[in-house]
């Protein structure tokens, strides 16, 4: 299994962070054990002191494919469910600089944070609600319409370079409103007035 995510996908995320808007989606990977195992908190690792929630819709590959068309994506996801895509942003600004690639403070172990899966029927995803409460106070609060590269568009454009297979995950991108976590915070993640998960940080 692997996990794809999408960079800068919001605009409004995008600038908060100084970065362009990109032409194509900006794709990198977590390996599995980035997967945070479910009812876990999440412990802050020592190497940075920069740790930054990424609320994010995900996508759970239900059929596996290569080279898939535009208009047949949404055959290859039944699911979908919220995540947190952890971002040590002191170690990745550090990379960043240096031209190098990110996956050190993107893939680490627990990054990848995911809820249960719904089946994406039961939603309107071109018009959804999701936000992240950060010990009650409302920090992301962003809607799927405001995504540059659609589901689809990720999808197709991913499977050119990587096969999906059944039981991949991709990460659609986060909305502004990132921000640091800290010991004993609570995060709640929503998805339209529906929570998916809470998570206590350590
Ligand atoms: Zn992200």
């Amino acid at each position: 299994m692997k996990i794809i995510c999408v960079g800068r996908n919001y605009g409004e995320h995008a600038k908060e962070l100084g970065n362009e808007i990109p032409e194509d989606p900006v794709i990198f990977m977590k390996p599995d054990t980035a997967l945070l195992k479910k009812g876990s908190d999440f412990y802050i690792p020592e190497f940075s002191d920069d740790i930054h929630y990424e609320l994010e819709v995900v996508l759970k590959i239900s059929k596996g494919g290569k080279y898939i068309q535009k208009e047949n994506a949404s055959k290859h996801y039944d699911e979908i469910g919220l995540g947190i895509d952890f971002t040590a942003r002191d170690l990745q600004s550090k990379l960043k600089g240096k031209g190098l690639p990110w996956e050190l403070a993107k893939g680490f172990d627990g990054s990848a944070v995911v809820s249960d899966f719904v089946s994406k029927d039961s939603y309107d995803l071109e018009n959804l609600n999701f936000s992240l409460i950060k010990n009650n106070e409302k920090v992301q609060d962003g809607n799927t319409s405001e995504m540059i590269f659609s589901p689809e568009d990720i999808i197709a454009f991913a499977s050119q370079y990587f096969t999906l297979r059944v039981g991949d995950l991709i990460f659609t991108g986060t909305p502004k409103g990132v921000g640091k976590v800290s010991e004993n915070d609570l995060l709640e993640a929503y998805l339209a007035d529906q929570k998916l998960f809470s998570l206590k940080i350590q």
